[in-house]
């Protein structure tokens, strides 16, 4: 839909205007409203070059695309019944599922992690998270280490339960995939990495590999957290769960300005799992459950909590972030009771979306 500043076009800017959709074999139909008239674009109006050739005609206000951008990620599309899996385990669809572990595997202290992994799946933990590479702000920061590839391995074999971690480029895509992680983390930071993004989609393809996208902290719109995921499905494999985790801070107290509240407009967009991260929204531990029940209230599948036995003796974000298995068992409990009551309340926005 194609909406003019003024109330009319004059003749010569229909003109311009109707040669312009024609080059890409589109009709205007005129409709005339109350207050102007506006164009209706007759057939695929998703072409993004024409949607910017209109836009940068000084007398168009704006263009309204009644179809979404993506075609994979829509709620109507063909893959709205895909069901998401992680190694076997169901994510949404009624469930409530929750990825925990620390935030970095201390490759000199393997064992606090293997007592982190096994208090994970004591606390009702479905996935647990590990992080091997780290993006870190300083480049003298600790940035993580390959060889803790080994013990989350290790912890999965202990354990049962399916792993992630986050990659951020092909090298480490490629030794995450030789050992077989079930779910790849990609960070706020690489969530506009384009290159990445299709790299993934196309690497995970034909494989049971699951891809949990992290919202970017720089990130506006909702549609562009959408596509960003559709980039990665579009590589052919469909296992993604999108993840808000906060955006740059707009005031002070929180490590970043929480977003769980997304969840509702996330769902009545797309048919994508949401996995909220509380705890890089909020960043203190004493904050996390807080921010972990409003999330399961906002309608989230589940959440990736960041928790160790230790958080003191914890490196990365575990000392200020991580809570205790104390903190996520009782966590767990209170969300998955939060998620049933607000069923009924997801339902009913779904089926009005
Ligand atoms: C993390 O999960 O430890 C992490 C670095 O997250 P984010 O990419 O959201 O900052
Ligand atoms: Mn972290």
């Amino acid at each position: 839909m194609i909406i003019p500043k003024e109330r009319q076009l004059t003749p010569e800017e229909e003109a311009e205007l109707k040669s312009i959709t024609g080059e890409f074999g589109i009709d205007l139909q005129k409709i005339h409203g109350e207050t102007r008239s506006i164009y209706a674009m007759l057939g695929d109006e998703r072409d993004a070059l024409l949607i910017k050739r209109i836009e940068g005609l000084e007398y168009i206000d704006r263009v309204d695309t009644i179809m979404r951008p993506y075609k994979l990620m829509a709620k109507d599309s063909e893959l709205a019944n895909h069901r998401v899996r992680v190694n076997g385990v169901e994510i949404g669809n009624g469930r409530f599922t929750v990825v925990a572990g620390h935030c970095t595997i201390d490759p000199k202290n393997p064992n606090a992690f293997y007592e982190t992994a096994a208090a994970v799946k004591e606390a009702g933990g479905d996935v647990l998270r590990g992080g091997v590479w780290k993006p870190r702000t300083s480049p003298h920061s600790f940035q993580g280490d390959h060889k803790s590839m080994d013990i989350l391995i290790e912890a999965r074999e202990r354990t049962g339960l399916p792993v992630d971690t986050e990659v951020m480029d092909a090298a480490q895509l490629e030794v995450a995939l030789e050992a077989r992680v079930d779910m790849l983390q990609i960070g706020a930071r690489n969530a506009l990495n384009y290159g990445l993004l299709k790299e993934i989609g196309r690497r995970i393809k034909g494989r049971p590999t699951t891809v949990l996208l992290k919202r970017s902290m720089h990130m506006g719109k909702i549609d562009e957290f959408i596509l960003a995921a559709e980039y990665i499905v579009a590589g052919g494999n469909p296992n993604i769960v999108l993840t808000p985790r906060g955006t740059v801070p707009t005031m002070d107290g929180f490590r970043n300005h929480p977003d769980e509240s997304i969840t509702i407009l996330l769902k009545e967009r797309t048919w994508a799992p949401v996995l909220v991260d509380p705890s890089h929204s909020v960043g203190k531990a004493s904050y996390v459950p807080f921010a972990a029940l409003a999330a399961a209230a906002y309608g989230a599948d589940g959440l990736i909590v960041e928790a160790h036995v230790d958080p003191r003796h914890g490196i990365g974000d575990d000392p200020k972030q991580a809570v205790t298995p104390d903190v996520l068992a009782k966590l767990i409990r209170d969300a998955r009771a939060i998620h049933e009551m607000q069923r009924g309340h997801v339902e009913h926005l779904v089926a009005l979306a």
